[in-house]
């Protein structure tokens, strides 16, 4: 038996509950791991509270990414007391996940914990950041230089947007940040962004066409302001989208595309290849500053996770949220 949260669905509902959990509920694989520290992610919040149906299996416990300490493993790429990170795959999905002390995946899932980063920080970063760095990979591999002129981040003050700004800064580029909330404008300049604008600007209907204003884009909102994102990307520019904070829909035309051959980048972190993971966080380990990450992250305990994955939903929290497993 291990302590986590469920996910259960029955005639009484869907709820999620802190609880001894038994080994029978940890998901097939070849390695089982002690988990150190996992995160809240968008997709969490969504998970625990069953707004959406990302849970499609029950009982399940939900968590799409945690670092910790391989127990057993019959997988021949790892050993027992190695350190891994886990994103995605359908873990905390369809597969029992990182929001409790142990975990059991397959071995292929895994990617090596860079030594520069504790399990923590690893966790700080998580899917949110490894997908950022997906993001920025995808401009830079686009041709985007910080010559070029500005970055557009959109919901700069979520995980993603946080690690996105942070990157971006570090790694030269001016970039904007787009948020609802102005009075986080110190913080999101801390991190490094050169000013922000309000997310009211990009979050309404606009013109097939606008001023051209960002040389890139990562856009972590969807909707309107994916839509207004493409519009005012600049002649051969690109947006890296990843998220749908704002709404699963892009009422978009094909104007930006055709006119100003802008280009899409569509990036998903869950089913990346291997190899593209590591690419990422190799680079966040070399260009993250750590002094940053700790000032993005919160710390909370695996009981006061169910309240906060509501919370995140709300668009109220900032930054990253940890959970300390044991
Ligand atoms: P967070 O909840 O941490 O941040 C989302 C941010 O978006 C908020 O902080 C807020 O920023 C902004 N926001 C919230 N609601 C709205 C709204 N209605 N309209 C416009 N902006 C809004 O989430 P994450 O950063 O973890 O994830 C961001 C998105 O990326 C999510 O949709 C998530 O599902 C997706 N995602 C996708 C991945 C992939 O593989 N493609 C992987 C990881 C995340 P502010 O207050 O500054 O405006």
């Amino acid at each position: 038996m291990f302590t986590g949260i469920l996910v259960t669905k029955d005639d009484a509902g869907y709820r999620a509950t802190l609880q001894d959990i038994d080994d029978s509920l940890l998901g097939e694989g070849d390695v089982t791991l002690r988990v150190e520290w996992s995160t809240l992610n968008y997709k969490d919040g969504l998970a625990i509270t069953g707004q959406s149906p990302v849970v499609r299996r029950f009982p399940l416990v939900p968590g799409i990414d945690f670092a910790g300490t391989v127990v057993h493993s019959s997988h021949p790429a790892w050993r027992p007391g190695d350190q891994a990170i886990l994103n995605g795959w359908g873990v905390g999905e369809s597969h029992s996940g990182g929001l409790a002390q142990m975990a059991r995946v397959h071995g292929d899932w895994l990617v090596d914990l860079p030594p520069v980063f504790s399990t923590r920080q690893a966790m700080a970063i998580g899917t949110a950041g490894y997908t950022a760095m997906l993001c920025v990979l995808a401009l830079e591999k686009h041709g985007i230089r910080p010559a070029d002129g500005e970055i557009l981040v959109t919901g700069a003050n979520g995980g993603v947007g946080s690690v996105a700004i942070a990157l971006l800064a570090g790694l030269g580029y001016t970039v904007v940040a787009s948020t609802g909330r102005p009075a986080e404008a110190d913080y999101l300049q801390s991190l490094g962004a050169a000013r922000t604008i309000d997310r009211a600007e990009l979050g309404t209907p606009g013109k097939p066409l606008g001023k051209e204003r960002w040389a890139g884009v990562v856009d972590a909102v969807g909707s309107h302001t994916l839509a207004n994102a493409c519009a005012t990307t600049k002649y051969r520019g690109a947006v890296a989208a990843c998220g749908l904070a704002g709404g699963m829909d892009f009422p978009a035309s094909v104007a930006p595309f055709i006119l100003r051959g802008i280009t899409l980048y569509g990036i998903d972190s869950v089913m990346a290849p291997l190899a593209l993971r590591q690419q990422a966080w190799q680079r966040l380990a070399s260009d993250l500053d750590v002094a940053k990450l700790e000032a993005i992250t919160q710390e909370i305990g695996l009981s006061e996770a169910i309240a906060v994955g509501t919370e995140l939903l709300k668009g109220s929290v900032r930054g990253r949220v940890v959970v300390d497993v044991q």
